[in-house]
């Protein structure tokens, strides 16, 4: 068997080059990911530079049978990366290529290990805009973004990495290509069959390269941060926005008062910019387009929302440098790093008017089961989409916390995730989420693409 897999490494080494190869024992340094400690474990970490390249290696493993785990910028949180001693990781890394943008089609294609950030700027040198936007924005790649269907804090004014993508190729776990690079916004030609890898998290077909779907950029962005008194008033300031400025709000955040008091607080190098305390503190981006939805109407409408006592404080960011210190309020997690040894994370959706009743209810009970546990509640409220930080006190493993925290949403309708797919970590939930009829409509189509289960096996749901 050990010369069966270095045959086939040498194999590999053919297609790829002795840059496109790292065998176990030259990944010392490489780690697991960005929010894990250990060191990353496979066989051997396989970088391929074409389409062709990852073409031929699957072909390989393939008739090899040979374990795959798909690899990108490893900022997942749902474990869908992670690999073991005898899997072969294929990462995107040398995947790194712009190939051209479009300004009159408003479109990109890239390669799938383009970082986020770097397709961003990109657009945003030629006058425009890439929807996609969120923390691990200097880390995560195209492709992770592609197969975890990601998120983050535009999607209420652009919709998720899936509207993002005009195109799409892919390679299967056979090895064969399948192409669907079109550019333009409308094919009804049948099946939609890019959809399907999108949030796929690696477990159809490896993503090699995507047409990416621009934008016209705003002139300005500004940010406010309010102090708001109730729930209450954040869901009906969210439709305030909304209506007041017709297409322009482009995120709602939403940081409880206990995320608030820790991420400006002693563990973390950003002052508290509002003096006042109150439950619940919504971070906001408006784009300024036109003078019609400049900065001075923003100005009117929180000067009245004060007045009104619908919030209790608010400040408008004067400068870039104010805006990204509000941002850095929400997206800054070293401060839970720093004053914890361990901390979970979960991202759940649900109905708003549940929201603050469940949020309540999962403290509570995390409380009644631990009482030295924390909970830290935020997240895309926009969108529906709630991420708690939980600490449950020294010692203790995540199971009975998950229990807490997804059991329920099954009443309440809502998903055990929202958008970092379901990995290792929520594979147990799948079912509160996806009726039985559907998982088996999932296991169905996986068999019928990968017979021999070796593309990210164990991942999402059983095989
Ligand atoms: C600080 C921080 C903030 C974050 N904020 C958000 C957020 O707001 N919204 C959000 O949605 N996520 C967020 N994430 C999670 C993460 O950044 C996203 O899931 C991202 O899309 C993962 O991209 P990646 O390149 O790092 O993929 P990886 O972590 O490497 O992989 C993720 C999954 O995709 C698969 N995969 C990777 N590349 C490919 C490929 N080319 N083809 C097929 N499968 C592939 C992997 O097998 C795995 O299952 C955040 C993470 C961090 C650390």
């Amino acid at each position: 068997m050990a010369t069966d897999r270095s045959l086939l490494l040498q194999q590999i080494e053919t297609v790829v080059g002795k840059v496109g190869l790292l065998r176990a024992d030259q990944l010392a340094g490489r780690s697991a990911g960005i929010w894990s400690g250990s060191a990353l474990k496979a066989l051997a970490l396989v970088r391929p530079a074409s389409t062709a390249e990852v073409s031929a290696v699957m072909k390989l493993c393939h008739a090899a049978r040979q374990v795959v785990v798909p690899a990108g910028g490893m900022t997942g949180l749902a474990g869908g990366h992670e690999s073991c001693d005898a899997d072969i990781v294929l990462s995107s890394e040398r995947l790194n290529r712009i190939e051209s943008l479009d300004t009159h089609s408003r479109c990109m294609t890239v390669q799938a290990g383009v970082i986020l950030q770097t397709v961003q700027q990109a657009a945003d040198a030629a006058g425009l805009l890439f929807a996609l936007d969120l923390g691990a924005r200097a880390s995560c790649t195209i492709g992770g973004n592609i197969a975890t269907n990601a998120g983050g804090v535009r999607v209420l004014r652009f919709g998720m990495m899936r509207e993002q993508v005009l195109g799409l190729e892919v390679v299967l776990a056979d090895g064969s290509i399948v192409s669907s690079m079109f550019s333009v916004l409308k094919n009804n030609a049948g099946y939609d069959l890019r959809q399907m890898f999108v949030g796929s998290e690696g477990t159809l077909g490896i993503v090699t390269r995507a047409i990416l779907r621009l934008h016209e950029a705003p002139l300005a962005v500004e940010t406010a941060l309010l102090a708001v008194p109730s729930w209450k008033q954040v869901m009906a300031l969210l439709r305030y926005f909304d209506a007041a400025l017709p297409g322009a709000l482009a995120a709602y955040e939403v940081l409880w008062r206990d995320f608030y008091r820790l991420n400006t607080g002693p563990h973390s190098s950003v002052d508290a910019p509002l003096a006042t305390e109150a439950p619940y503190y919504v971070l906001l981006d408006v784009f300024i387009s036109d003078s019609e939805h400049g900065r001075a109407k923003l100005e009117t409408l929180l000067t009245a929302l004060l007045e009104r006592g619908d919030i209790s404080d608010g400040a408008l960011g004067s400068s870039e440098r104010e805006r990204a210190r509000f941002w850095q309020i929400r997206e800054n997690f070293e401060p839970e790093q720093r004053r914890y040894d361990k901390i979970y994370g979960y991202d759940v959706s649900l109905p708003l008017e549940a929201m603050e009743t469940y949020v309540d209810e999962v403290r509570s009970r995390l409380l009644q089961c631990f009482a030295d546990a924390e909970l830290f509640a935020y997240g895309h409220i926009g969108d529906g989409n709630l991420h708690f930080s939980i600490y449950p006190g020294a010692g203790r493993e995540r199971d009975v916390v998950d229990d807490i925290v997804y059991q329920p949403l099954q009443a309440l309708h809502g998903s055990v995730s929202a958008e970092h797919g379901i990995g290792i970590e929520k594979k147990a939930y799948l079912g509160y989420t996806r009726s039985a009829g559907e998982i088996e409509l999932m296991r169905k189509t996986r068999r019928m693409m990968d017979p021999h289960n070796i593309l990210n096996p164990g991942k999402i749901f059983d095989y």
